[in-house]
């Protein structure tokens, strides 16, 4: 299977290729050129696989310049128990028509442990077949999951160093502790004096840097994303539709091929898409629900057409979907336009600089049929963690109770009763303070200490604290360095002890 960029100037490369670069030399995201299809008997079996080997399965169709043996190993250690307990996605009946797909049961209790445990592995190895004996600098700006998932993935990978960079006062109390607490020598962690965005513009600048990509180089580095813009990040996500279908039949929520739903909580559209990508490979769906915050951009796009980015960053109880330019948005482009490159790069064209685009009529048509959207605000996201919580005895995060809500939305729209599988992607206990609000049980709390709402919260609810938070609480803070966005660059070359004048 070869790549190429959905802006039609970097040829055709190897999954390895692909993967270690992360963005495509013209700009544009690696697109596989096919996506193999697989039988119903297939699908369902993944109920009874080991879901590392699940994962294998799909990793194989893609990266088929990586053996079969490698797979297994990097599937197996990333998806051990031990990281992942029992079953790292579990599917949950929560209503009569309505199941939820837990995808936090990792190391950071967000969906990202999924991609970013089996990543560093992929990238390692992608590293030993294309040739290079250059170290791998994997770079993140995160406005919380990625940044402590990508450090949790990396931390003591040999030949890597990651660095991440975070809004100071954009991301939960707990999402910071748990990136000021990383250990591993070759973790470096970094609070932005400024927003997400902020942080993303100042990544974004040093990838496009030539001249500091070639004084790194001197020494041996190479920059790196762990940004789901990476193809081995994208292509786990495709198991767990896949997986969550068998297990839906197995459950007899559903006959085998019968058509769902499946409504995804969204930021990047990286989630979303490889349900989409797993759609296209033989999975039966019938819609996916992109479900935003007050960020709608999305919402808009996929109602109207048009993609306009001009508008403010909204800071919401939803932090992980607080964003106005969806990376992987662009693959959908590329795909549904017949993979017209030179049309999807006069769109991204577009979208630098005058922040808008517009797509016409029968392609807004064609992502209709197999999308819908919505949006939620805050005080219905409140409101459904509290409803949930006393209909069903079920407790969402309030990323996941967006999608939930969307997904309400879609049925009084459009009487479509058919059944539904919401994505959960992160623990209610990264988030205790929204949940306990959406609980009418968040009167007087500690604002200042996170932990009087965590033990709250397990109090009101029975539900066990994970150890990862438990551990957090005794864990020494190793990083204390908040930076001024225009000093990340130095501050890498400085992490990579590349002397730095007047530092
Ligand atoms: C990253 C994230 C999302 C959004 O996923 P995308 O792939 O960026 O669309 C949703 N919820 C949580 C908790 C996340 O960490």
């Amino acid at each position: 299977m070869l790549f190429v960029s959905t802006r039609g100037q970097a040829g055709k490369v190897s999954s390895a290729h692909a993967i270690k670069n992360g963005l495509a030399a013209d700009g544009g995201l690696f697109v596989p050129q096919s996506f193999p299809e697989l039988s119903l008997d297939e699908i369902l079996s993944m109920h009874t696989l080991p879901y590392d080997q699940s994962a294998v399965r799909i990793l194989g169709l893609f990266l088929t310049d990586y053996t079969v043996s490698e797979l297994a190993e990097s599937a197996a250690l990333a998806y051990s128990p031990e990281k992942f307990g029992a079953d790292p996605a579990p599917l949950r009946r929560v209503a009569e028509n309505t199941d939820v797909l837990e995808l936090w049961h990792g190391p950071t209790m967000a969906f990202k442990d999924i991609a970013l445990q089996i990543l560093p592995h992929l990238m390692t190895r992608a590293q030993a077949k294309t040739g290079a004996d250059t170290r791998i600098v994997i770079l993140a700006a995160t406005s919380g999951d990625t940044g402590k998932a990508a450090l949790e993935g990396f931390a003591d990978v040999p030949g890597t160093e990651i660095v991440v960079f975070y809004p100071d006062d954009g991301v939960s109390q707990i999402q910071k502790l748990q990136m000021i607490t990383q250990k591993g020598k070759n973790t470096r962690v970094f609070g932005i004096k400024g927003n997400f965005d902020d942080a993303q513009r100042g990544v974004k600048e040093i990838f496009s840097n030539t001249e500091l990509e070639k004084e790194i180089g001197e020494y041996g580095w190479v920059f790196s994303s762990a940004n789901s813009i990476n193809w081995g990040r994208l292509a786990p996500q495709i198991t767990y539709y896949f997986k969550a279908y068998a297990d839906a039949v197995a459950n007899n929520r559903i006959s085998p091929g019968e058509k769902v739903i499946f409504s995804v909580p969204t930021g990047n559209f990286g989630d979303i898409l490889a349900g989409y990508y797993a759609k296209k490979m033989g999975l039966p769906v019938e819609r996916f629900i992109c479900a935003s915050n007050s960020n709608n951009v999305l919402t808009d796009f996929i109602n109207t057409g048009l993609y306009n980015k001009v508008r403010t960053l909204n800071k919401t109880i939803s932090p992980s979907m607080d964003i106005l330019v969806s990376s992987n948005l662009e693959r959908l482009l590329f795909d549904l336009a017949d993979k017209d490159a030179e049309q999807v790069s006069e769109w991204m064209n577009q979208l630098n600089g005058e922040g808008i685009y517009k797509v016409p009529r029968e392609l807004v048509e064609k992502v209709q049929d197999t999308f819908f959207a919505a949006w939620v605000d805050e005080e219905e996201t409140i409101e459904t963690i509290g409803k949930v919580y006393n209909d069903h005895e079920y407790i969402l995060d309030p990323h996941t109770a967006v999608a939930w809500r969307a997904a309400i939305k879609y049925r009084l729209l459009t009487s479509d009763n058919r059944y539904i599988i919401v994505l959960s992607t992160a623990s209610p206990y990264k988030f205790c303070s929204s949940v306990l609000k959406g609980m009418g049980r968040a009167e007087g709390l500690e604002e200042s200490n996170p932990f009087d709402a965590v033990r709250r919260l397990s109090e009101n609810t029975g539900m066990p604290v994970p150890k990862q938070v438990t551990a957090l609480a005794e864990a020494p803070v190793l990083h204390k360095e908040v930076i001024d966005a225009d000093k990340m660059a130095l501050n890498i070359k400085n992490a990579l002890g590349i002397p730095v004048e007047n530092f």
